[in-house]
């Protein structure tokens, strides 16, 4: 191509400020159009009443993922950065009383388990071999390449991994897999836990989706001096010294095709061209708002799947000091498996929900004035389908102070002087993801790797696909490795930097 390509990326999630910096490296001229007046989509942040909160990812993992894109633009991410690895990555509290540190370091996590439970140190290092396992053979096909490419599905790489198949361990779900090493139900719904992080059951996801502990406490869980929120800004900060352009508050209304090839975006009465579009919208938003067209193949596949959770999230501002508290907290359910059967079968919040709780004022002291600290108080829910959330807020609000203010034996509706929610029909308006789904499809299925929305369209020519509905998934890891293979899948077909 002789012009330099110009190319839009629709929204400044985390994977479109990734795709924006690869491509503006390469040489093409890249404007990033954002609806809010800030970067960062999900992981956004807002100040209110002396209170700061990050207002979606608390738990930053791969941090090597981001130290590359700031490699790749020659600059060391210590100078935008400072990440600091977590020695205890979650304090656990049981419904009968009992509580467990997640120690980030695996021997001492594994005497912790021995300590509190019934199963042994043995069993854990057992079980941290299997993940890594799982890791080691999947990662490299499944989320560092686009292994729906061509190039990539026949390559001898993939060719291997589809022979170690049985090593990634599909065919068993991951409560299947979990109790077959541990026998301590406590440890089972630790481990179970972690479907969550894509927001899928793990009563019906694969046990692949345990290499995510490999991920967690082998390569180590990070929280970032000032917030999740610096992530974004340090990015939006690189990707302007890249040459990057940001066009914000600007809603882009359609994409335009014409004959199957994009050719532009609309937004209010003005058109502008293009010569590749990267959607870092929700897949499904995109196929119903954006292009306004479901009957293509990628969108017939893509509707046909059970969609991710979505979330409630109290942000509270708490008078008080809660030494008992970690940075990270777990409150879990008396059963695991209902909690998941009224989300994802009955489509409705749980009775006894899982609470997370997350303090960033424990490291982060300016983020709560003196004496005070700010909580984000988090449940998973089901998506948006008619629910009467204002109903639902009240009912899981007083649910949830009754099992906070029971295990902390205080009152902490009465410690609550500043109030937020986010619910799902808030998480689709702030950022367009379809019914408040936190990471488009969820992962119940053993097939939802292949099922997940490609990085490059199969229905339009020139449209691309970012973000955690996207191949390789949700959190910050894979959606800025999405970014990445997004803009090398483009670079390629446009020979951008050839
Ligand atoms: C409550 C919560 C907790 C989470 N916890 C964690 C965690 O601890 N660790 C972790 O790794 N991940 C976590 N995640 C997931 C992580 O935040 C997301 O996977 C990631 O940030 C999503 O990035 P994305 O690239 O998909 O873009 P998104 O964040 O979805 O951003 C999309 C962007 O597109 C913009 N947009 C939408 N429509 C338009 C339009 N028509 N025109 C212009 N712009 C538009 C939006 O405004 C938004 O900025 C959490 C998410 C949430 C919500």
């Amino acid at each position: 191509m002789a012009a330099t390509p110009k190319i839009a990326i629709i929204g400044s999630g985390l994977g479109g400020l990734s795709a924006s910096i690869h491509l503006a490296l390469a040489g093409a001229k890249v404007t990033v159009y954002e609806q809010n007046p800030n970067p960062g989509g999900k992981a956004g942040e807002f100040q209110e009443n002396g209170f700061r909160f990050d207002t979606g990812p608390s738990l930053l993992t791969m941090p090597f993922v981001l130290k590359e894109i700031f490699e790749s633009a020659g600059k060391n991410i210590n100078d935008y950065l400072t990440l600091n690895k977590l020695s205890n990555l979650c304090k656990y509290f049981y419904p009968d009383g009992s509580i467990l540190n997640a120690y980030s370091d695996i021997n001492e996590f594994a005497n912790e388990i021995d300590r509190t439970s019934g199963d042994t140190v043995g069993q854990v290092r057992r079980y941290f071999r299997y993940c890594r396992r799982i890791y080691e053979t999947a990662a490299g096909l499944f989320l560092f390449r686009d292994f729906r490419d061509p190039a990539n599905f026949f390559s001898l790489p993939a060719l291997r991994t589809l022979f170690l198949i049985h090593r990634i361990d599909p065919f068993r779900t991951m409560h299947g897999a979990n109790t077959s090493f541990f026998s301590d139900p406590r440890i089972v719904q630790l481990f179970d836990r972690y479907a969550t992080y894509n927001g899928s059951n793990p009563y019906e996801a694969p046990a692949t989706l345990n290499i995510i502990q490999h991920v967690e406490y082998a390569l180590g869980g990070y929280t970032v001096t000032g917030g999740i929120y610096e992530v974004p800004k340090s990015l939006t900060k690189l990707a302007k010294g890249s040459g990057v352009t940001f066009s914000f508050n600007t809603k882009i209304d359609r994409i335009i095709y014409r004959n199957k090839s994009v050719t532009a975006i609309k937004t209010g009465d003005r058109t502008e061209s293009y010569h590749a579009i990267i959607s870092n919208v929700d897949a499904g938003f995109t196929y119903k708002h954006l292009l306004q067209n479901e009957s293509g193949k990628d969108a017939r596949r893509y509707f046909k799947q059970d969609p991710s959770s979505s979330a409630l999230v109290f942000y509270w501002g708490v008078k008080g000091t809660f030494n008992r508290l970690e940075m990270h907290n777990i409150f879990f359910s008396k059963n695991y498996k209902t909690e998941f059967d009224s989300i994802f079968n009955k489509h409705s919040c749980p009775g006894d929900p899982t609470v997370y709780v997350y303090i960033s004022s424990r490291i982060n002291t300016s983020d709560a004035p003196p004496g005070y600290e700010n909580w984000f108080v988090m449940i998973n829910t089901p998506p948006d389908t008619g629910q009467n959330w204002d109903a639902e807020i009240q009912r899981m609000r007083k649910i949830i102070l009754e099992k906070l203010s029971s295990i902390l034996r205080t009152n902490i509706g009465s410690k609550i002087v500043y109030e937020r929610v986010l619910s799902p029909v808030s998480i689709q308006q702030h950022t367009g993801s379809l019914g408040g789904s936190l990471y488009g499809i969820s992962s119940n299925s053993r097939y939802s790797a292949f099922l997940r929305q490609p990085i490059s369209s199969r229905d339009y020519r020139g449209l691309y696909f970012c973000g955690g509905s996207t191949h390789p998934g949700g959190g910050i890891p894979l959606v800025l490795l999405s970014g990445k293979l997004a803009a090398a899948k483009i670079m390629n077909d446009y020979k951008i930097g050839k």
